[in-house]
């Protein structure tokens, strides 16, 4: 455990940056440019929740700093989620009646877009609060959510938003628009997006929250429907939808490129089954692909072309589309299929570390101008603390052989967001963990039944 609970609340935030806690003796590594490691380090945070000066410990501190002792242990900045779906996560354990969906297409039909349909508002809140408990504690400080729920769409923003205030992370938000429950559902779904666009524009403190405008994709959407959402979109925010994850929505890339929606803010999820050309037009317009590599096996959809995008001068990016709260096994994943995919043993290293490590901070920064994703001065204090002593030398030359066999697997003891503790000893200590499971398990037994009954009408 760590030594002391040197908490920024939020409070202090609006307060002036002064020296509030410093992390010492701790071996950190910084992701900045120079990907330095620096051993016996120190890292202030200050009231602000930004970072302050790092380097070796050992300096006078001025009088009433709190000091954290890391005791040895690795510090290195929170992990980034660049695409997830938090409504998915009270769906763990759910019975599917009938035949197992046999192709993506009948796994949406009969999980995914049945599921969204049932969910009211409070499936929203407790799906989000247990995702994001579940996210804290895999060392996840920023996630970029994904949202649907069209039976309790106005509003529905809102209550995520909630939960990722409670659990004290940091998010970007939207709402799916689709055409596949009808104008009217395309319209408040548009409308629930420009609302919360329009909120978030002002500026949660810290940049805690951010926004984009949701699509579901290409093939869900007409293009009356899509004109519709350009114009709606308020100046400077981007697109997050889905393209080409299944072969039911080849030709996405020509199609949302034509349209306008594609440009340097737009989020992509999967981006699977995109031709060379489509691939020239993603580079082209600076479109952020997320990599999804878990889920891609799941729903045995295909393979991202992962070398050929970052080749060619794709950002991509990587999330979990709600399969899982690990970003630890998504890096594991992207760096194994690749070498799946290529048959080299040679290859991969070089992509799932930038996908993980340096896109997915940059993609936040485009999203919502957020610093995160690296521990230098006056970035966002989003900070874990693992249970990493390692047994072999560690340099920035060989980092990935650590992060892929041994910090992957090592204990969290702490992740910090905004200068904030959110888990500490390795449990959330923003709430009650315990009690937050009970309500959710209720919640998703009222959620079983009402889908259940929807399966027989
Ligand atoms: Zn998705």
């Amino acid at each position: 455990m760590i030594g002391t609970n040197a908490a920024v609340t939020s409070a202090a935030v609006t307060s002036a940056v002064v020296t509030s806690a410093v992390v010492t003796n701790a071996r950190i590594l910084t992701f900045d440019d120079a990907n330095r490691v620096i051993e016996s380090g120190s890292v202030e945070i200050r009231a602000d929740g930004s970072i302050g000066a790092v380097g070796k410990s050992g300096r006078a501190l001025p009088p009433g700093t709190e000091v954290v002792d890391a005791g040895g242990r690795l510090l290195m900045p929170a992990l980034i989620n660049c695409h997830t779906h938090l409504y998915s996560t009270l769906a763990r354990g759910i019975t599917l009646p009938g035949a197992p969906p046999r192709n993506f297409p009948q796994i949406l039909k009969r999980l995914w877009w049945r599921l969204d349909c049932t969910l009211n508002e409070e499936d929203v809140y407790y799906s989000a609060l247990v995702g994001l408990i579940d996210s804290a504690k895999c060392g996840v400080g920023t996630l970029i959510d994904h949202h649907s729920s069209p039976n309790a769409c106005a509003g529905s923003l809102d209550r995520i938003a909630q939960a990722f205030t409670e659990v004290g992370l940091r998010g970007a938000l939207c709402y799916e628009t689709s055409d596949r429950n009808g104008a009217r559902k395309a319209e408040e779904a548009i409308r629930e997006n420009v609302r919360f666009l329009e909120r978030t524009a002002a500026g949660a403190p810290g940049g805690l929250l951010g926004a984009s405008f949701g699509l579901h994709a290409a093939f869900t959407l007409s293009d009356r429907t899509l004109r519709q959402c350009l114009e709606a979109k308020p100046a400077g925010a981007g697109f997050h939808t889905h393209v080409a994850e299944g072969l039911c929505d080849a030709g996405a890339v020509r199609r949302l490129a034509d349209l306008g929606v594609l440009d340097g803010r737009t989020l992509a999820a999967h981006c699977l089954h995109v031709d060379a050309r489509e691939i020239g037009t993603l580079a082209r317009l600076g479109v952020n692909a997320i990599h999804n590599p878990q889920s891609n096996c799941n729903n045995a959809v295909g393979t991202a072309r992962l070398l050929e995008l970052m080749r060619r001068g794709v950002a991509a990016g990587l999330g979990s589309d709600g399969y899982s709260p690990r970003m630890w096994d998504e890096f594991k994943t992207a760096f194994h299929l690749q070498k799946l995919r290529t048959g080299d043993p040679r290859v991969g290293y070089a992509e799932a570390y930038a996908a993980a490590f340096v896109n997915n901070r940059e993609i936040v920064r485009k999203v919502w101008g957020m610093d995160v994703g690296r521990i230098v001065r006056g970035a966002r204090a989003d900070l874990i603390l693992v249970d990493y002593f390692p047994p072999t030398p560690l340099r920035a030359d060989n980092l990935f052989g650590h992060l892929l066999f041994g910090i992957a697997n090592a204990p969290l003891d702490a992740l910090m967001v905004n200068g904030r503790f959110i888990v500490q000893n390795g449990h959330c200590v923003t709430l009650d963990e315990r009690a937050v499971a009970e309500k959710a398990s209720a919640q998703a037994r009222s959620l079983w039944r009402r889908f259940e009954n929807s399966c027989k009408a």
